[in-house]
């Protein structure tokens, strides 16, 4: 095989533009030039027009009001937008908060800023599974808790949280409900009414869609939720979003949302076959891997796995140039450190070391995951057959009782 073959399984990390949200785009560049806030010419008008379209195909996605949709640039703005937009709307109410420690980095880190600004937060811990234990969460709520923070599905996992269960815990306790939904959004039914979900967040670009454009569900009616702006200016998007929309970014998240509507059933399938035949035959031909995470309350298109005694990073050096995976080890200023979700999880660092995320999408054929079963595969083998750990393992040594020299 050669080498200019590359295969991309980092849909988690983000989609591929779909050739036909594109297309539905393009108009909006040169021949619709207008502002969607400029009332009083006919560019204006089709640039508004093509929002509030964009806005029902987004709302029929999820079975909600277009009026609930507020345009933001991305899932990480809209996290902010939820999370500090309700502790300072709802500061008369109480000032805590409870979440995960598996969340993304854009809800925990607005988290920290809420504590800066004299909030307090609870971070609960998840079971080996991934999966938040919905007593504890229960018990963790006072008459001070204002939002229970809970994302719908991993970026790193694939986990999907209990949404439902979560929903009657707040709704009996009278907390509003946000979800980071980025990963779930367009990929998986997602009914934020139905959960009892009160903001959620989400974004183009992990559904098919453009990058910089996202937005935040804000339930309407029973409860009426508001938030506070983060971004003041013009007043756009009902007091909560100032700033001149990205109509052609719009337009193409609204496109994204319908193929999703029609077409994530049928991409489910195939893709959980194929994700599954992937795993399956890494299992097979090698020795210790291990899944991450639940495979139960799982999404359909991705696989965490650990390869015991290889080094994720390493490993993704011998066939970085053709296959595009992530791994779990995150590099920081100094070192690499261990994905924190995965040790939330239970793994020690050096499973976590080991482990790389498949993400399948939507463009994914059967021969990229051909070719990645066998490129692993050589892979793990060819650094295994050069680790003096493994060899030890292989020997029989027990490894943890070893005393390592510090280095
Ligand atoms: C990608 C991602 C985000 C950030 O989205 P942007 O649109 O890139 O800001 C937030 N949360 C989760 C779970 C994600 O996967």
């Amino acid at each position: 095989m050669s080498k200019e073959r590359l295969i991309y399984l980092d849909n988690n990390a983000t989609t591929p533009t779909d050739p036909r949200v594109v297309d539905a785009m393009l108009p909006f560049f040169h021949e619709i030039p207008g502002n969607a806030a400029s009332r009083n010419h006919p560019f204006g008008w089709k640039a508004e027009e093509a929002v509030d379209y964009a806005r029902e195909q987004i709302a029929n996605l999820l079975s909600v009001d277009s009026k609930e949709i507020i345009f933001t640039s991305g899932a990480t703005e809209s996290d902010n937008l939820a999370i500090k937009g309700v502790f300072e709307m709802y500061a008369r109410k109480g000032n805590h908060i409870i979440t995960l420690k598996t969340e993304h980095k854009a809800v925990l880190d607005a988290c920290k800023k809420v504590e800066k600004l004299g909030g307090q937060v609870t971070y609960l811990d998840v079971n080996r599974e991934g999966l938040v234990d919905l007593k504890e969460l229960e018990s963790a709520i006072t008459d001070k808790t204002i939002l229970v923070s809970v994302m719908w599905a991993n970026n790193e996992t694939g986990v999907i949280q209990p949404m439902k269960e979560i929903g009657e815990i707040c709704a009996k306790h009278g907390v509003l409900f946000m979800s980071d939904a980025t990963q779930a959004v367009g990929k998986i039914p997602v009914n934020p009414k139905e959960t009892g979900v009160h903001l959620m967040a989400f974004t183009g670009h992990k559904m098919y869609g453009p990058k910089g454009v996202g937005a935040l569900f804000v339930n309407r009616k029973n409860p009426r939720v508001k938030v506070t702006a983060q971004m003041d200016g013009g007043g756009h998007e009902r007091g909560m979003r100032s700033g001149t929309l990205n109509v052609p970014g719009i337009v193409g998240l609204g496109k994204a949302a319908e193929i999703a509507s029609k077409e994530m059933h049928s991409d489910n399938e195939r893709l959980s076959k194929l994700r599954d035949k992937l795993e399956k035959a890494l299992m097979e031909n090698l020795e210790e891997v291990y899944i991450n995470g639940s495979v139960k309350h799982r999404m359909p298109h991705v696989t965490n796995l650990s390869f015991k005694h290889v080094e994720g990073e390493g490993l993704m050096m011998t066939f970085n140039q053709n296959i595009a995976v992530s791994s779990g080890s995150a590099c920081t200023s100094a070192s690499l450190e261990p994905s924190y979700v995965l040790i939330a999880l239970g793994l020690g660092d050096d499973l976590a070391h080991s482990s790389i995320r498949f993400s399948l999408g939507r463009f994914t054929k059967e021969e990229d995951v051909d070719y990645a079963i066998d490129a692993l595969t050589n892979g793990v083998t060819h650094m295994r057959n050069l680790s003096p750990i493994w060899e030890m393992y292989k020997e029989g040594v027990d490894l943890e009782a070893v005393e390592w020299s510090e280095h």
